[in-house]
């Protein structure tokens, strides 16, 4: 290589470097769940106190389900609450389910106001004054032919399995589904819509989602699984669960030996912070993938939480630092109670902007837009394609170049081989 091209490369590489420096020097500031470990460790120590629980108790999700807190007065003994906040608790607490497990609320930092996990978990008086938004925007209520399914695509559908989640997020988008207490669907209803599917045979990929599938016993989840397992056109199935994040002490042995038994299974879990991702949460994401299930993750985009494009990308890049592949950032719709944390469409395409060519494309989600009345997700990106004409097309590269590029038709193959012969 000529000494120019060498010092041209070099160049090069110095003003790639410079175009993550302020990522660098924000990440400072975030904070993320592996790197603080002392922390959690004690705060976790206080819980348990509180609790008058012991280690071997924090490390059993059915400790962790039982303890769960939903009252303000347990709470308060946790995380010190202004009384603006506790009567604002109290208020919620009538309209909307709260709960959120003693490992959950380790993650959060008690002397900070904004925390992000905070947000998530603890109801505040935003929610009562959304008296705007519609419960079911997405209209999923008009799209379950059967059971407790929701059907809009030609060939893949959910399942509900159950209302319970191990933590109540504030966003909810399914808000309307947690009823004030928890209850798996009743097995005639999960029958109905596995019988639904047998009977349809464009059905080749089913996602169980609830609530959390995973607040279900290993017993019950096995029974649908494996009925599912047996339908031929059913290629692979799906779980969407939440509970790597809140409650990641359920992703047991068990559980695990039973799922790989039914493979392809994939599982989406739900990180929306890189605060989420700690020592803990890392243990059962690698216990799925070591037995083979591919993870993907779905975060929503929430103002105040990861609304922010260097969160977003230190969040996609902790995800796969414990084997989670980025798929979807869903834009939050208006669901009632949750309008604080809807952001403006900008919000999102500039994350997006920050992500291409700035990180591994690994770490680039899809960026999606709920249709209304539930027509279907929507992908959004920045604009690339500048212009299209005939012969030529133009480009923006992610560094905001523009660039021409030539447009050439394309060849009928078989055509041409034809007339060969
Ligand atoms: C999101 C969703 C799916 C799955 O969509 P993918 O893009 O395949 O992940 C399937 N059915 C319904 C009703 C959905 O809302
Ligand atoms: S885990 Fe999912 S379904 Fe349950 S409350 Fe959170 S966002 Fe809603």
């Amino acid at each position: 290589m000529s000494e120019d091209k060498r010092t041209v490369a070099q160049q090069r590489a110095k003003t790639l470097k410079g175009r993550i420096e302020d990522y660098l020097e924000a990440r400072e500031d975030i904070p993320r769940g592996l790197y603080m470990q002392k922390s959690l460790q004690e705060r976790k120590q206080r819980i348990l106190e509180i609790l008058g629980g012991s280690e071997e108790d924090w490390n059993d999700y059915r400790w962790q389900l039982a303890n769960r807190i939903n009252d303000v007065d347990t709470l308060k003994r946790i995380i010190s609450l202004t009384d603006d906040e506790t009567n604002a608790i109290r208020k919620v607490d009538k309209l909307f389910r709260w709960s959120i497990s003693p490992y959950y609320l380790s993650l959060i930092n008690p002397d900070e106001v904004f925390d992000p996990v905070k947000l998530m978990a603890m109801p505040t008086f935003l929610e009562i004054e959304d008296t705007y938004s519609d419960l079911d925007p997405m209209g999923e209520e008009y799209t379950n032919p059967a059971g407790s399914i929701t059907r809009r695509y030609p060939d893949r559908l959910i399942i509900n399995v159950t209302n319970e989640c191990a933590m109540y997020c504030r966003y909810c988008q399914r808000r309307r589904n947690i009823g004030e207490k928890d209850e798996a669907k009743p097995k005639e209803e999960v029958q109905a819509s596995i019988d639904y599917i047998r009977d349809h045979e464009e059905i080749r990929d089913v996602l169980i989602t609830g609530g959390d599938p995973f607040t279900l016993s290993d017993g019950r989840l096995e029974w649908i699984i494996s009925q599912l397992y047996e339908i031929d056109h059913v290629e692979y199935i799906r779980l969407g669960s939440r509970t790597p994040v809140t409650m990641p002490q359920r992703i047991t042995d068990d559980l695990v030996d039973m799922l790989k038994k039914y493979h392809p299974i994939y599982i989406n879990t739900h990180f929306n912070h890189p605060m989420e991702i700690t020592d803990t949460s890392k243990a059962a994401c690698e216990k799925l993938a070591d037995a083979g299930i591919p993870l993907g993750n779905q975060a929503v985009l929430l103002n105040g939480i990861n609304n922010d494009k260097f969160v977003m990308r230190s969040l996609n890049h902790e995800l796969l630092k414990i084997r989670v592949k980025p798929y979807y950032l869903f834009h939050a719709k208006a669901v009632r109670g949750t309008r604080h944390f809807n952001t403006n469409i900008d919000d999102g395409i500039e994350i997006m902007e920050y992500l291409r060519g700035y990180t591994s494309g690994m770490a680039i989600p899809t960026y999606i837009v709920n249709a209304p009345g539930g027509k279907g997700k929507t992908p959004i990106l920045p604009e690339y394609l500048v212009s299209r004409g005939k012969d030529h097309f133009t480009i923006r590269t992610w560094e905001g170049e523009v660039l021409t590029h030539e447009n050439h038709p394309t060849i009928d193959i078989k055509s041409i081989l034809k007339k060969q012969s």
